[in-house]
Formats: structure tokens, C-alpha cells, sequence
């Protein structure tokens, strides 16, 4: 089953909303694409639009995350890619 990602966007990209703990990245359709925090943790990498079919794959650079999510040190040497 081939997945089509509209495009690779890296996560430092995003912008994080602490209130909801989800990541946001723009949508062409207007509304925004989303994955939670913990769907990131858990190894989940595509980030949805809830208005249209769009998916995106979210490009995670361990540095970036380290330095803001100290978690990331603890859960990413055992993601499975
Ligand atoms: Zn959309």
C-alpha cells in the first residue's frame, strides 16, 4: 500500500501549541495539519488535516528535539523506523 505524503515538513517547522500539545503546520486547503505530541513519541510521523486528505510526514531531527523535549532523549533510541 503505497502512502502519498503531500510533502515532508521538518517538526522545528511546526508550530506547537502547549495547550493542546499538538504540532500545527499550515494546510493549503486553509485549516492546519496536526499530530500530537504523544503520537510523535510513539513513533507516529504523519500529520493529518482534519478538513481535507492531505497528510504530511513530519521529519524529526533528534538535536532539535533534545534541546526543547528532554523525553525525546528516552524514547528515540528505541523508535523503531
Ligand atoms: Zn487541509
Amino acid at each position: 500500500m503505497a502512502v502519498a505524503f503531500h510533502d515532508e515538513i521538518e517538526l522545528e517547522d511546526f508550530e506547537y501549541d502547549e495547550e493542546t500539545e499538538t504540532y500545527y503546520y499550515p494546510c493549503p486547503c486553509g485549516d492546519r495539519f496536526e499530530i500530537l505530541k504523544d503520537d510523535l513519541y510513539n513513533g507516529e510521523e504523519v500529520a493529518t488535516c482534519p478538513s481535507c486528505s492531505l497528510i504530511i510526514k513530519v521529519l524529526i531531527f533528534l538535536l532539535f528535539e533534545l534541546k526543547k523535549q528532554p523525553v525525546f532523549e528516552m524514547i528515540l533510541p528505541f523508535r523503531q523506523i
